[in-house]
C-alpha cells in the first residue's frame, strides 16, 4: 500500500492511517505555498528509513506474546533523527509515520539541529507488569538497535512511556556499547544525566504558547484540558498557576468539570493516587464529548491524535485551541474552525517544548555538562518565543493560519537543506 497518497478504501482507515493522511495533507499545502517540485515532495513525503520488527515478551505466568514494534526515520537532513517512542495498544505504521514527519517539520520549526523519527509498540502498557514492560523495552530496543545512538537517532518519552522506559533504553544501549552512553536517549532520570525541566518542558511550552497567543492577561481566562498525563497535567498546572481557571480535565478514565476552577495540584494527587481524575470529589462528572463542547475561551488538547474533528469542531466554543497533542485535529475540522474564526497554535509549535529542552539534555550529555533549570527554561523561552513569532509574522504578511504558517518555516527548512545539499549520487 502506498503512503504517497492519502487513503481511500474506508476498511484501510485505521487512526494510524487517518494521522498519516493529516500529515500528507499538511504537507501537501505546504509544498504548494513553498512551491516545491513532485520529486523534492514526493521525498519530504516518504520516510527514510522504517523497521518493523516482532517482539517476544515473556509474561509472568510463563507465556509468550509477541508484539509489534516500529521505528520509523522521517528525515535525518538536518541532523540525527529525534522522536519519542510511544507504548498504545492502536500504534501502527502509519502512526509512527505521521508523527516522525510531524518531528521532522517541529525540529526545523523551532530551528533545531534534528530530524524526526518516532517509535511505537502495538502494547497497552497497563497490562504488563514492572518486569514485563523492562523485559519488552529491553527486547524491542535490540531489535532497532542498528538505528539508535546519539549521533544517529535519540528516543524520549512518549504516550505510554516516561523516564523509567527512557533509563532501561540507555542501559541496553551502554551495555551493547560497552560504556555508559547517557545521549542516546532523553528524557531519561536526572541522576542519568536527563536534563532539569525536561519532565515539564513540553507543557511549559504549552503554557507560552498559549499566553503568548493570548495577548491578554491570562487572570480568569477559562480553559479545559483533554488528557491528564504528562503533557496535561503540567500543562493545566502551570496554566492555573499562570491565573487562569482550569475548569475541566479529562484523562482515559473520565472527565471532571467545576466551574469554579478545579485545584489541579489537588486532582494531579488524587489522579495519581486513585490512576485517574474520575471520582474526583470538588467537582462534576462530566463525558468525554462534553469538554471539547464546554464554553471555555481555551481548549487544550494533549491525549491523542484525530479528536477534533467534522463532526464536533461546530460545536466547538473555545476562541483558542493549543495543540499539546500532536494530530488531534483532522483537516476537515480545521477549515471548520478557520470558518468560526478559531485560532489554532499548532501542535508542531505549540508542544515543541518537549524537544527543545530534549535537545539541551542532549547537548549537555555530549559536553558532559550540566546546566541550570533556569538556563534551561531561559532557552527553552526564547526559542519557543522566536518561532511563534516567526509563524504569526509569516501568517499575517501572507494570509496564512498559524498552521499553514509553521508547516510552510519546517518544511521550507528541510527542501531548501535538501536542495543545497544536492542528491548522492
Ligand atoms: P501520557 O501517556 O503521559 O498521557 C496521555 C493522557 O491522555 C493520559 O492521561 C490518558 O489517560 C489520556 N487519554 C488517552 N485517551 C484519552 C481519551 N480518549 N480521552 C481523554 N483522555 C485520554 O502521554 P503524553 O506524553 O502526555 O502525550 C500526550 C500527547 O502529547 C501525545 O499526542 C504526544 O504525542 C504529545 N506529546 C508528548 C510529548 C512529551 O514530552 N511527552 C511531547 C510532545 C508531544
Amino acid at each position: 500500500m502506498s503512503i504517497m497518497v492519502p487513503s481511500k478504501t474506508p476498511a484501510l482507515i485505521t487512526p494510524g492511517r487517518q494521522a498519516l493522511d493529516s500529515a500528507l495533507h499538511q504537507l501537501d499545502q505546504a509544498a504548494g505555498h513553498l512551491g516545491l517540485d513532485d520529486g523534492l515532495r514526493t521525498m519530504l513525503a516518504t520516510p527514510r528509513r522504517s523497521l518493523t520488527v516482532s517482539v517476544p515478551v515473556r509474561r509472568e505466568d510463563g507465556r509468550l506474546d509477541v508484539v509489534q514494534g516500529y521505528r520509523v526515520q522521517h528525515n535525518v537532513s538536518r541532523g540525527p533523527a529525534k522522536g519519542g517512542l510511544r507504548f498504545h495498544p492502536a500504534t501502527d505504521i502509519h502512526e509512527v509515520t505521521a508523527l516522525a514527519m510531524w518531528m521532522t517539520w517541529k525540529c526545523a520549526l523551532v530551528g533545531i539541529p534534528y530530524g524526526g523519527a518516532k517509535g511505537g509498540v502495538a502494547i497497552d502498557p497497563a497490562v504488563l507488569t514492572t518486569r514485563e514492560l523492562e523485559r519488552l523495552t529491553r527486547r524491542y530496543v535490540n531489535e532497532i538497535l542498528p538505528l539508535i545512538g546519539p549521533e544517529k537517532d535519540i528516543p524520549a518519552p512518549d504516550v505510554g512511556t516516561d523516564e523509567q522506559t527512557m533509563a532501561w533504553i540507555m542501559d541496553t544501549y551502554s551495555v551493547n556499547a560497552g560504556y555508559s552512553v547517557p545521549g542516546v536517549v532523553t528524557g531519561k532520570p536526572t541522576t542519568l544525566g536527563g536534563s532539569l525541566g525536561r519532565s515539564g518542558a513540553t507543557s511549559r511550552g504549552v503554557q507560552i504558547a498559549a499566553l503568548a497567543a493570548l495577548g491578554r492577561s491570562p487572570e480568569g481566562v477559562t480553559v479545559a484540558v483533554q488528557g491528564f498525563g504528562k503533557v496535561g497535567a503540567p500543562a493545566a498546572q502551570y496554566l492555573s498557576d499562570a491565573g487562569c481557571k482550569v475548569v475541566a480535565v479529562s484523562d482515559v478514565s473520565g472527565a471532571v468539570h467545576a466551574a469554579g476552577g478545579l485545584d489541579i495540584a489537588k486532582l494531579r494527587a488524587y489522579a495519581a493516587e486513585t490512576g485517574g481524575v474520575r471520582g474526583f470529589h470538588q467537582a462534576d462528572a462530566l463525558g468525554h464529548d462534553e469538554l471539547f463542547e464546554l464554553d471555555v475561551d481555551v481548549l487544550v488538547p494533549a491525549a491523542l491524535e484525530g479528536v477534533i474533528t467534522e463532526a464536533n469542531a461546530p460545536r466547538i466554543r473555545a476562541r483558542l485551541i493549543v495543540e499539546g497533542a500532536n494530530g488531534p485535529t483532522t483537516p476537515e475540522a480545521d477549515e471548520i474552525l478557520v470558518g468560526n474564526g478559531t485560532t489554532v497554535v499548532p501542535d508542531i509549535l505549540a508542544n515543541a517544548g518537549g524537544v527543545i529542552v530534549s535537545y539541551l539534555e542532549w547537548v549537555q550529555n555530549m559536553q558532559a555538562y550540566t546546566w541550570s533549570s533556569g538556563d534551561v527554561e531561559l532557552k527553552l523561552r526564547e526559542l519557543m518565543l522566536g518561532a511563534f513569532s516567526e509563524v504569526t509574522s509569516l501568517a499575517a504578511d501572507r494570509g496564512l493560519t498559524l498552521r499553514e504558517a509553521a508547516h510552510v518555516i519546517g518544511v521550507g527548512r528541510v527542501a531548501e537543506v535538501h536542495q543545497m545539499r544536492g542528491l548522492y549520487p
